[in-house]
């Protein structure tokens, strides 16, 4: 199978006033094209920064980082916006939906941004709702649903560009254990269909749905282990 992820090296440093203070500290990880991968780690060890230098958020302080044959560790910003764009979907903790639209709305936004005709648009939102079991719901706000549904339209959300990595940051950390399941079984049925899914979470119970575990810490990765 083929690489789509290659970080060697990877530093990342924040500073403190000058004084840099370093938080991933030499990250080597090879991700292949549709693997499932939960990373693990204590608070603070540095999965959210390393998921945000994989989703092309941020760039790393130094090493490389190389996504589907690009090296894109010193892209500039807007360069990097595009693969960005291109390639990732995110979801996050918080859902991040936008309160004031219904689900249909958050769903379709970001075809707005790539310049998609309203037809299409409409279609493409009412697909992937379906497609994450919340057809009945497209017309509710986020106020109106529950933490397990926000959570579905954050991810049809994701998946509405057809990227190829959908990355999620402690995607189940706000969600009661039975919907925390139910949840993981999406990312399991959006890998079947040919995803490269790459999630954080801290629950060992939670990770075991993944196929492959890595464990992060100190900033770097201390165990990498099939499941
Ligand atoms: P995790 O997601 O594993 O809990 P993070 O990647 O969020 O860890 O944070 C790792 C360390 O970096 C923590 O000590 C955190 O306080 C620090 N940190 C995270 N983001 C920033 C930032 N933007 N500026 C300064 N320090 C940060
Ligand atoms: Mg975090």
């Amino acid at each position: 199978m083929e690489q789509i992820i290659r970080l060697e090296q990877i530093k990342k440093n924040y500073y403190l006033g000058k004084d840099p203070v370093p938080v991933l500290k030499g990250i080597e990880l090879s991700i292949l094209k549709n693997e499932y991968v939960a990373l693990m780690g204590p608070s603070g060890s540095g999965k959210s920064t390393l998921m945000n230098i994989l989703g092309c958020l941020d760039s790393p302080t130094s090493g490389r980082y190389t996504l589907n044959g690009k090296d894109v560790s010193r892209m500039a910003d807007d360069e990097l916006a595009k693969v960005r764009n291109a390639e990732i979907g995110f979801v996050f903790q918080q859902f991040n939906l936008m309160p004031r639209l219904t689900a249909w709305e958050n769903v379709a936004m970001p075809l707005i941004y790539a310049g998609i005709s309203k037809n299409e648009r409409n279609d493409r939102a009412h697909d992937m709702l379906k497609q994450v079991g919340l057809e009945e719901r497209s017309h509710h706000k986020p106020n109106e649903l529950s933490g397990g549904q926000c959570q579905r339209v954050a991810i049809a959300r994701a998946l509405i560009n057809k990227p190829s990595i959908i990355l999620a940051d402690e995607p189940t950390g706000n969600l009661d254990s039975k919907t925390s399941i139910e949840i993981m079984d999406l990312f399991s049925s959006i890998q079947a269909a040919g995803n490269t899914v790459i999630l954080v979470t801290h629950e060992e119970d939670i990770a075991e749905h993944a196929k492959r575990i890595v464990r992060i810490k100190d900033g770097l990765v201390e165990k990498d282990e099939m499941n």
